[in-house]
């Protein structure tokens, strides 16, 4: 494969949205690699959908320590990527991973101590090959370790220069607020949080995207299309190369219930009345409130992700539409 070079038409058609009251622009979309970049998965076939994604404007890659799998290929095969030629853009590119969910053996591979923290950066540092990442998260709250723990040590990794920005992943409202307290404290303002929002997952709407936009913090919500459910992937079946099929894929096929699908037909619908696709629609929708800064979506193919792309072309919504989406999915 050649060397990848960058269109110069990148930046014709995104949009970029203030993270919070930071001076951080996302793109409206950003790209995830929680599934389809790991080891079990095509170099060929990610690699073109990373490149792709840069060429339409997606600058922000969302990456995890245990992303794979195998845990750690993810920022492995990124960082060949990066050596295929995106690195050369590094300057505008915003690469962000985590830790806190289970990566190695023993008690320091997991949760949020100041030990499994520090070590997780470093490696994921070391599996992409890049100096620093823009943004580092806490993936999830540790029940056990003190708060002001785990907030110094994210504080330390920005002083360290091995992050500019801090994020806080799947933090219920109130952890939120006191983790947002003590990252003042520390100097160190978290920039984003990021968490479950889509037309199936209304969870953030109970106080805690209040919370974000009260205290203006950016919002970018992960498994927008849940998992592939809310698109037309599962209309007809479960597709052998889908998600729900695959043993290694985290959507399982139970949850592809006969009246999921009902509901999905039904949101389908609206979509097509709207001259759109379901993964459009779904994507918009969430888009439309202002407290979210961008959204994290996964593609298995160019395809995917060029029509997720449309989202940007999309009409606002009708009162009525709105009211007939949440009657569908009880919102
Ligand atoms: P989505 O809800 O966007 O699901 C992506 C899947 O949907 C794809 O793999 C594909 O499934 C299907 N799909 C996408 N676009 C289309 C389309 N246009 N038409 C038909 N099917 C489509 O997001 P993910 O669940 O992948 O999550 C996105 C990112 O969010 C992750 O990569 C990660 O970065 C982040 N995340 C963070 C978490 C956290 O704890 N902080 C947890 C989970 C995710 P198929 O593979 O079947 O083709």
């Amino acid at each position: 494969m050649k060397t990848y070079q960058a269109t110069d038409r990148r930046y014709d058609t995104m949009t970029y949205r203030r993270c919070g009251n930071s001076g951080l622009l996302l793109p409206a979309l950003s790209l995830g690699l929680w599934h389809n970049f790991g080891s079990v998965d095509a170099f060929e076939n990610y690699s073109q959908i990373a490149f792709s994604a840069f060429d339409n404007g997606i600058t922000h890659f969302d990456l995890a320590n245990n992303y794979g799998p195998l845990p750690g290929s993810a920022e492995e095969n990124f960082g060949r990527i990066l050596k295929k030629g995106l690195a050369t853009y590094r300057d505008e590119l915003i690469l962000s991973t985590k830790a806190g969910h289970d990566m190695w053996p023993g008690p320091y591979g997991s949760w949020g101590s100041r030990k499994h923290l520090m070590a997780s950066i470093d490696q994921s540092l070391k599996r992409m090959g890049v100096e620093y990442v823009d943004i580092f998260y806490s993936h999830r709250p540790d029940p056990d370790t003190p708060m002001e723990e785990t907030m110094q040590v994210l504080s330390d990794i920005v002083k360290q220069g091995k992050a500019l920005y801090i994020g806080l992943s799947k933090y219920n409202e109130e952890q939120t607020q006191t983790a947002l307290r003590l990252l003042k404290q520390c100097g160190t303002p978290c920039l984003i949080h990021q968490d479950r929002y889509s037309l199936f997952d209304r969870g953030v709407e109970n106080g805690l995207l209040d919370t974000i936009g009260t205290n203006r913090i950016g919002m970018i919500a992960f498994s927008p299309l849940a998992q592939g459910l809310l698109t037309d992937r599962y209309l007809n079946g479960i597709p052998a190369d889908s998600r729900a099929a695959k043993s290694t894929g985290f959507l399982k096929q139970e949850q592809v219930t006969p009246e999921k699908i009902s509901q999905v037909r039904q949101l389908n619908k609206i979509a097509r009345q709207r001259g759109q696709s379901l993964a459009e629609m779904a994507i918009a929708w969430l888009l439309k409130d202002h407290r979210v800064t961008s959204v994290i979506i996964g593609a298995s193919s160019v395809t995917q992700l060029k029509n997720n792309l449309k989202t940007l072309q999309s009409p606002g919504f009708t009162a009525e539409e709105l009211e007939a989406i949440d009657r569908i999915t009880g919102g």
